[in-house]
């Protein structure tokens, strides 16, 4: 089949040779043919010469996102094949009630496309027109490869605008889950909800930072039975892990009831003690404040803030928020204190997140009364959540595991 071509201005193919997946308006010189939003188009050099193949929107600065780079048919056969490649590389999973990423957009050369699973449930995120157009037929191949009760979709996302399209939420077929999905994250029980959590229901790219946590609580590296501050904690992930652990208490500070609600049933679900559980609905930035006040120390905290750098202009802003918040938290560690501190802000990458954080150990205590900080381990996100070498832009979760004293 002959698609439309866009032809590339001469001197602009360099990044599709180099496989980055996203071809910009700014790039493109002319368009061969008469493409409808959303078709799959060949993308040539100046020269004409075939250079990949992907699909269209006219209406997004990313005008093409690739979808392979051979003389190849995007058809049934090789959306099964992509979907079977990212799937298998997941591995069989341990348990029924497992969580996971499955299928991780441009990273997994699949752009525009999100599947995660929670136990019998898929949830499709449908980014952009290409993959909305198709939807029906990847949840058809999903079906295919995985047996599952039902696929969801959440694509209730501001990114759509970019592409003109609206927020769509709603079961794409099988059955509707359940009002909330308890799935088993290395022997704790979560509580998700589908159709109202945030993202897809759960922040899954944290799971291994939970488990690591659970680790160094369980191996004492604080103290014994430390006290555990959660900021952001959404449903608890973090600090249900740490009081399954060991943790002395667990404070769980976030902005939503809901996902308050959420974690202090997910507390009695995994049979862990209400009376060393706290759950306090506030806004952390005024919270962290007031602790300081009171003189409350905590031996560990985490803090895992939402995206604050949503573009590049964002992100004097975002590293005010990033320094203003660790520098409290420096402020509430006890001597020899652990602090697990994050940044999902694509635009801020790991270096800047770092100086952030220095600035704000600097900045913490008065002049002459200093405090040591060593790094003991980046954090970035779970592997079920990988960069492809060729879109480092994917890499928007950094953070690091700081021992202060
Ligand atoms: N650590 C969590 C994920 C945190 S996501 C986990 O492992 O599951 C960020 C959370 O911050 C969300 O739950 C959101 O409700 C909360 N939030 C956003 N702004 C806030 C604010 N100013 N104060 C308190 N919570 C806030």
């Amino acid at each position: 089949m002959r698609h439309s071509r866009i032809i590339l201005r001469s001197g602009r193919e360099k990044p599709v040779r180099n496989r980055h997946p996203w071809v910009f308006s700014g790039a493109i010189d002319r368009i061969e043919g008469a493409p409808q939003p959303g078709d799959i188009v060949d993308i040539a050099a100046e020269d004409g010469k075939f250079l990949a193949r992907g699909y269209w929107n006219p209406h997004s600065q990313i005008q093409a996102r690739i979808l392979s780079w051979h003389d190849e048919a995007i058809d049934d056969e090789w959306w099964l094949r992509m979907l079977r490649r990212a799937i298998e590389a997941r591995g069989p999973g341990p348990n029924e009630a497992r969580a996971c990423r499955l299928v991780n957009a441009e990273s997994d050369f699949l752009p525009g496309l999100v599947v995660d699973r929670y136990g019998d449930w898929l949830v499709l995120q449908a980014l952009t027109l290409g993959i909305d157009q198709r939807k029906a037929q990847i949840a058809a191949a999903l079906a295919s490869l995985l047996p599952s009760r039902g696929i969801y979709e959440r694509s209730d996302v501001d990114v759509r605008q970019k592409e003109g399209l609206r927020p769509v939420s709603g079961l794409i077929s099988g059955e509707d889950p359940p009002r909330l999905i308890a799935i088993n994250e290395d022997g704790i029980t979560l509580l998700v909800d589908i159709r109202h959590g945030h993202k897809t229901g759960l922040y899954l790219d944290q799971r291994q930072n939970r488990g690591l946590l659970a680790d160094l609580i369980k191996a004492g590296t604080s103290c014994d039975a430390p006290r555990v501050l959660n900021l952001f904690s959404y449903t608890g992930g973090f600090g249900l892990h740490a009081l399954a652990a060991g943790a002395g208490s667990v404070t769980h500070a976030d902005a939503s009831r809901e996902a308050l609600t959420l974690a202090e049933q997910a507390t009695a679900s995994n049979d862990l003690p209400a009376d060393r559980s706290e759950f306090v609905h506030a806004d952390v930035f005024q919270l962290v404040r007031h602790y300081a006040q009171q003189g409350e120390q905590f031996d560990i905290i985490i803090c895992d803030p939402p995206k604050f750098a949503h573009s590049a202009g964002q992100i004097d802003r975002a590293t005010r928020g990033y320094r203003d918040l660790n520098l409290h938290c420096f402020r509430l560690l006890r001597p020899g204190g652990l602090l697990l501190t994050f940044s999902c802000s694509g635009a801020i990458d790991a270096d800047l997140f770092q100086k952030v954080v220095f600035g704000a150990l600097i900045d913490s205590m008065p002049a002459g009364a200093g405090r040591d900080a060593q790094i003991l381990c980046r954090l970035g996100p779970a592997s079920d959540h990988p960069t492809a070498l060729t879109f480092p832009e994917g890499h928007y979760l950094k953070g690091l595991l700081l021992r202060v004293y």
